[in-house]
């Protein structure tokens, strides 16, 4: 496998996969054949049957990898639109309960919710859970995530499938970050609609899903964007076409390769191994999680400072909390765990699929320096 990073002139360490991971070159490919294609899927001519076609397969492989039926797979522009088409409509005349390290995406297409308490090791507290579906109101809706962006932590999303039901309340689960990484299914999960991100799996950005369940398949979305009747009503306008076709051959790829992901839990491993040496915390560490992301926390040491003195030394890693504005602010999940006192000085560094284990070396010398307070350089 080459790391296509590692071709640049002047090669960088990408090690922020949970913020986009690196194209896959059979996504590369199946985009590239699909920006070829003229037609619109909408149209009734050969060249629209043709792209149709194209959008169809695309589904079928995409709801063949998660266990769901094609029919209840909608196409979205990813993660964050997929999470609020979701919660617009199965939230309609429900509770919202959210879970405490919930994505921004969760968070701000639910503003209202009641929040859910996590323990200390980041996984949802299902007693809170089950005590919040017991209150008296109408039924709920709950939308808990399936792996932390910023931790890696999964949260028990099948126990909290069995409490949702036997309260009947709907469960949406965002599997932004588990999808690629972990095999699970619809049904599995015991979910009533799970979010799914193209580029979060190597695909191209700009394209994602929402799994509806069989029981909701039904259901009325209220699409923010209406027009041509696309996705059979549920979200309006024209796909695109190339990212679709990615993100279908990414998530081909992503299943076929879960089987290298120890491989990343013990590069994962050497990190926190040697972080730890040098003082650093890592969180989240006792729970089940990714293989691939490490939280880790310098104490005394701004985030913020981390990341650019690791930007200068050629690495790629984030702040969990980085926002789309740039803007580096404290972690809120850190917050909810109980490490209040690490969340100013944690950074993210979530390994792509094409890491190596040189990379891991380069991270681990600038990051020493780091820790030691020395400037940090460039390698060469
Ligand atoms: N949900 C989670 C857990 C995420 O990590 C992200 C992106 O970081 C999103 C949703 C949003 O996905 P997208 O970038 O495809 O809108």
């Amino acid at each position: 496998m080459t790391n296509p990073l590692a071709a640049a002139s002047s090669p960088r360490t990408y090690l922020d996969a949970n913020a986009s991971e690196p194209l896959r070159p059979e996504a590369r490919n199946a985009a590239i054949a699909a920006l070829d294609q003229p037609g619109n899927p909408a149209s009734v001519h050969a060249d629209g049957r043709r792209a149709r076609s194209l959008l169809e397969e695309a589904r079928e492989q995409i709801a063949d990898c998660f266990g769901a039926d094609p029919a209840g797979l909608v196409f979205t522009s990813g993660g964050t639109e997929s999470d609020a088409l979701a919660i617009a409509a199965l939230g309609q005349g429900r509770r919202l309960l959210t879970g405490a390290t919930e994505h921004d995406a969760v968070r701000a297409a639910a503003p209202d919710a009641a929040v859910l308490p996590v323990l200390p090791d980041g996984t949802l507290d299902l007693d809170g859970l089950e005590s919040a579906l017991a209150a008296p109101g109408a039924p709920a809706l709950v939308c808990l995530m399936h792996a932390n962006n910023e931790t890696g932590v999964l949260h028990p999303v099948e126990a909290a499938a069995a409490l949702c039901r036997r309260h009947g309340a709907l469960l949406h689960v965002d599997a932004v970050q588990s999808a690629g990484r972990l095999a699970w299914s619809l049904a599995g999960l015991g979910a009533d609609s799970v979010a799914l991100s193209g580029h979060k799996l190597g695909g191209p950005k700009g394209a994602g899903a929402l799994l509806l369940g069989r029981a909701i398949e039904g259901f009325r979305l209220q699409p923010a964007t209406r027009g041509g009747g696309q996705e059979r009503g549920r979200r309006g306008g024209t796909p695109s076409l190339p990212a679709i076709a990615g993100f279908a051959a990414a998530c081909v790829e992503a299943q076929r390769e879960l089987s290298r992901q120890p491989v990343l839990a013990a590069l994962r491993d050497r990190i926190e191994r040697r972080a730890a040496a040098l003082g650093a915390i890592p969180c989240g560490a006792d729970a089940p999680r990714l293989a691939n992301t490490t939280c880790l926390a310098l104490p005394g040491r701004k985030s913020e400072a981390q990341l650019i003195a690791l930007d200068l030394a050629g690495i790629s890693v984030s702040s969990g909390a980085a926002c789309s504005s740039g803007r580096v602010s404290r972690s809120h999940v850190l917050d909810a765990m109980g490490l209040a006192a690490l969340a100013g000085s944690a950074i993210r560094v979530s390994l792509p699929w094409t890491v190596q284990g040189e990379e891991i070396e380069r991270f681990l010398k600038a990051y020493a320096a780091l820790a030691a307070g020395v400037p940090v350089r460039r390698a060469a």
